[in-house]
């Protein structure tokens, strides 16, 4: 018999791997079915192993080794895999990280809505049957001063939904400048096929005229259709046409004029230091019919889709099938009107929605904090080196992406381990800890990092820097 054979006749069998304690351990809080699975991949991978003619220790090959690596394949079942992360990455609105954070006001609507029962669809007057979107229509339509209001389950299926329901079978003409990918493959022509409309595109990628559109007009033609260039930008020799100047147009050819903003703000950004764009309100003074925005962008509320324009308009959509197949769930429904009711008070949105409070923040703020962790750290006697460094935040989720909001960050240099292996044990964590990694550090940026989470992050860096010794 070859060396190899008798190794392979060595392994474990997964009875007996199963018998040992760290399975043991497991066998009241999984179901026996993954233990034995664990187990059997557990051997299998030291038998690939040695048939492709690894040495293996001896230890490595006994029956508690095995477990150990089988308990660890467990782990998946074992803690929650969506779970809080410290964002330490400086991108604010990080779509990957869930983006905007809740209103402490908006956590709390959330928690006693989903306890128990709630006015969902009842009207309290009548005690008859109530309509979802009663709960934040006055207050969209009061902030942004449209006729009407519905939301959805997120601003791309609110795009779907009102091209689809106020369009189907018709044409609608877009800028190319303006056919944009937001990302994960929703893509302003692909939208347009999916709800069966004809695209019409006009002018070049840099420059459109007020005459394309007018060219493009013709008996099919129902909708002007603008979309906010959210993640990208055209510089040079460019020319839009904006939603203004489209509206004699619009109303003269009695064309649906709609307008989708992405990123849509209720309230001047300028005073944080953002660049100008129009607030949801000054798009329907424009005279845009229909207007659709995010929930979870600049707004700094839940994933949610807003639609606010023209009553007629509003009442279509709002009858469409997909209005009920992308509906807007109970908690979604809280949060966003809790965090709505904070803008009624714009004097006080710095002080409660996160994300205007991250805006707002100071770079010398920053370097307090940051300095408060270094010296944290430099206590601790690790092997790192720690700097305080200038360093700048970005907006997120595809919004505004030339802005640099100025700051510190605090870059931690690793003498021996690798820096990789430093951020993958920080994104193990409960809380996981997502730094940025940049020229073989780490950089933490304290932007988007809560106070509250300020004690914590010390903890799981000091943890994850020592594990690594
Ligand atoms: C982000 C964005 C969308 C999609 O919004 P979600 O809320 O992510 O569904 C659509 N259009 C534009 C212009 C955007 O920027």
């Amino acid at each position: 018999m070859s060396g190899q054979q008798e190794l392979l006749r060595s392994l474990p069998a997964v009875d007996r791997v199963l018998r040992e304690k760290p399975l043991q351990d497991l066998a009241n809080l999984l179901p026996q079915e993954i233990l034995t699975s664990a187990a059997q991949q557990a051997v299998a991978d030291l038998r690939n192993q040695l048939l492709s003619g690894n040495k293996l220790p001896d230890k490595a090959m006994g029956p508690l080794q095995v477990a150990v690596s089988a308990a660890a394949l467990c782990q998946p079942y074992l803690q929650p895999s969506l779970r809080k992360v410290i964002n330490a990455t400086g991108t604010l609105l990080h779509t990957n990280l869930g983006r905007a954070p809740l209103a402490k006001e908006a956590l709390r609507t959330i928690q006693s809505v989903a306890e128990g029962y709630s006015t969902l669809e009842i009207d309290m007057d009548t005690g008859q049957r109530g309509e979802r979107y009663s709960h934040v229509r006055r207050l969209l339509t009061q902030l942004t001063g449209a006729e009407d209001a519905l939301v959805v389950n997120n601003n791309a299926g609110a795009v779907l939904l009102a091209l689809t329901a106020l369009g189907k079978g018709h044409e609608a003409i877009v800028s190319r400048g303006e056919l944009v990918e937001i990302g994960g493959a929703f893509r302003i022509p692909e939208v347009m096929e999916a709800g069966g409309l004809q695209l019409r595109e006009v002018g070049a990628s840099n420059r459109t005229h007020l005459k394309d559109y007018q060219n493009a007009i013709t008996a099919e033609t129902k909708i002007l259709l603008k979309v906010h260039t959210s993640n990208y930008r055209i510089i040079g020799f460019t020319s839009d046409v904006s939603a203004a100047e489209l509206k004699p147009l619009a109303e003269e050819k009695e064309l649906i004029l709609m307008e989708d903003l992405g990123s849509g703000m209720l309230i001047d950004l300028t005073p944080f230091g953002l660049p100008y764009e129009p607030t949801v309100a000054e798009t329907v003074k424009a005279g845009v019919d229909v207007v659709t925005f995010s929930g979870d962008k600049l707004l700094g509320g839940p994933q949610a889709g807003l639609v606010v324009g023209k009553k007629e308009l509003i009442e279509r959509i709002g009858k469409h099938p997909l209005a009920r197949a992308l509906r807007i769930d109970k908690l979604t429904l809280a949060a966003l009107e809790s965090t709505l009711r904070l803008y009624l008070q714009p004097e006080q949105v710095v002080e409660n929605l996160p994300i205007m409070r991250m805006f707002n923040a100071q770079p010398e703020e920053q370097k307090r904090r940051c300095q408060k962790l270094l010296d944290r750290l430099q206590a601790e006697d690790l092997p790192i080196k720690l700097t305080l460094i200038e360093d700048f935040a970005q907006v997120g989720g595809g919004s505004m992406p030339q802005v640099q909001l100025p700051g510190w960050a605090l870059e931690i240099a690793v003498d021996d381990s690798s820096v990789d292996a430093l951020a993958r044990r920080l994104r193990g964590f409960i809380p996981a800890v997502v730094p940025r990694v940049q020229n073989d550090s780490l950089l933490i940026n304290m932007r988007a990092v809560a106070e509250e989470e300020e004690a914590v992050l010390a903890q799981l860096l000091i943890a994850a820097i020592r594990s690594g010794d």
